[in-house]
């Protein structure tokens, strides 16, 4: 009975393996590429000391785990990968969201918790870079099943979280009731309600007025400052913008309110689009009861494809990464390009819009409004503080100004790109406070 040839055993592994989705290659990523390219551009001209350098290619700690996972059919057990990484533990507590998606691996996690260092870091906040992930694909999930992922991943990890420590937020698939399931399970083994584990958490629970929508307004504030830089208007402008989730939505609606024509909006679906300009409101009640974008019948269909290409003044990839390439670079019809998504355009991509003069608007700025709103709702949690509305926003806008025009400077004094010199600002600033803080022991 004991006799089992090698073959057999790697197939009887081979079937589990791929049954538990368990990932040969945890590291390999297009996305954490895309991020080493990126650092590496920096450390070169910033001329870092070659042991700093690996240091901040690879995450400080990162913690895999794999849990069971009971599906509402109540003999369907899965085994579930989940990450919390942090990537540089240096400036502060960690900060970044957890993102539910079934290509999440320690690669991707690590990318966007890197991408996290950088942005804290432009923003002058006290925070490292951090992210989490689940891999699995949330459309699956009913609710009370997105309810026991979410606590079971909390209760994993548990020891590396904290107000102190590392605070999640919402992304690519959470949002504010998984905080608040998160925070409640926090709390619970706890003894106490440590609303500060979180942020992006529901309002009622200490959440910040205008986290929701945080990223939308701050995209559009800091693309009327690269409107004023270009010499264009944006009442009367035109736009396009990729991604119809919290993040596009919000987008879309606040440049409607800004004048700005809203041309084309898309989902995994597919788009729309309307030469006179999208009732944003209209779409989002014809989204939430049909659950997609495809078919709206208030304007033609086009393809994500096509909704890139667009011209239009400005252009809001809201979606996933990796979407402006060398392909389609060259024909994209837009002035001014505002990163809302993390990692959605290529080192390639880049040089070619660099030739064209599209003015680009780096993830790192034209989706920090996130991240800002969360550091809003951290001090006013530690200070038991409740914030207007009215102050979140002003705080938000001189913020992200202030950080604007230092990189816009920056990239004027040392003729970069403005990706370039965001990333020349933050990385410089981790690294100064590594090297004051000094090597232990
Ligand atoms: N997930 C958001 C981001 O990518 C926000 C993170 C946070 O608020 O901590 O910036």
């Amino acid at each position: 009975k004991d006799k089992m040839s090698a073959a057999r055993l790697d197939r009887a592994v081979r079937y589990a393996l791929e049954r538990t989705r368990a990932r040969a290659s945890e590291w390999h990523s297009p996305m954490l590429r895309l991020a080493h390219q990126q650092f590496m551009k920096a450390a070169q001209m910033l001329d870092i000391d070659d042991n700093i350098r690996q240091r901040l290619l690879f995450p400080q700690r990162t913690q895999l785990v794999s849990f069971p996972f009971r599906r509402d059919e109540y003999d369907q057990v899965e085994t579930v990968f989940g990450y919390r990484v942090q990537h540089v533990l240096t400036m502060g507590p960690t900060k970044g969201g957890v993102r539910y998606h079934e290509g999440m691996n320690l690669g991707e996690v690590s990318a966007l918790a890197m991408w996290m260092t950088w942005k804290c870091a432009v923003m002058e906040l006290p925070f490292g870079g951090a992210k989490g992930g689940v891999r699995i694909d949330p459309t699956t999930l009913s609710f009370p099943e997105l309810q026991r992922l979410t606590r079971r991943y909390t209760s994993e990890i548990f020891e590396i979280i904290g107000p102190d420590r590392d605070i999640p937020a919402p992304d690519m698939g959470t949002d504010e009731q998984v905080m608040a399931w998160m925070m409640d399970t926090y709390s619970e083994q706890k003894g106490f309600a440590v609303p500060t584990v979180v942020t992006g958490k529901p309002v009622v629970l200490g959440g910040s007025k205008g986290r929701k929508e945080a990223v939308g307004r701050g995209l559009v504030y800091v693309v009327e400052e690269a409107a004023d830089v270009v010499g264009m208007k944006l009442d009367g402008a035109t736009a396009a913008v990729q991604g119809f989730g919290n993040v596009g939505y919000h987008t879309a609606r606040f440049l409607d309110e800004a004048g700005v024509r809203v041309l084309a909006v898309s989902d995994r679906s597919g788009g729309t689009y309307n030469s006179g300009g999208l009732s944003v409101e209209h779409l989002r009640r014809w989204v939430d009861e049909h659950g997609h974008v495809e078919g709206y019948p208030e304007g033609d269909a086009l393809s994500n494809a096509e909704l890139l290409e667009l011209d239009c003044d400005v252009l809001v990839p809201a979606a996933v990464e990796n979407q402006i390439t060398a392909e389609n670079a060259p024909r994209l019809g837009c002035r001014i390009l505002a990163e809302a998504a993390n990692g959605p355009t290529t080192t390639e991509a880049d040089d070619i819009l660099r030739d064209r003069d599209v003015f680009v608007v780096p993830d790192l700025l034209a989706s920090a409004g996130g991240v800002t709103v969360s550091y809003f709702e951290w001090v006013q949690g530690t200070q038991n503080y409740m914030w207007s509305l009215e102050q979140v926003n002003e705080r938000l806008r001189e913020l992200l100004a202030n950080a604007f025009h230092r990189t816009l400077e920056r990239s004027r004094d040392e003729d970069v790109d403005l990706r370039t010199a965001a990333m020349l600002e933050g990385v410089e600033r981790v690294v100064k406070a590594k090297l004051i803080r000094g090597l232990f022991p």
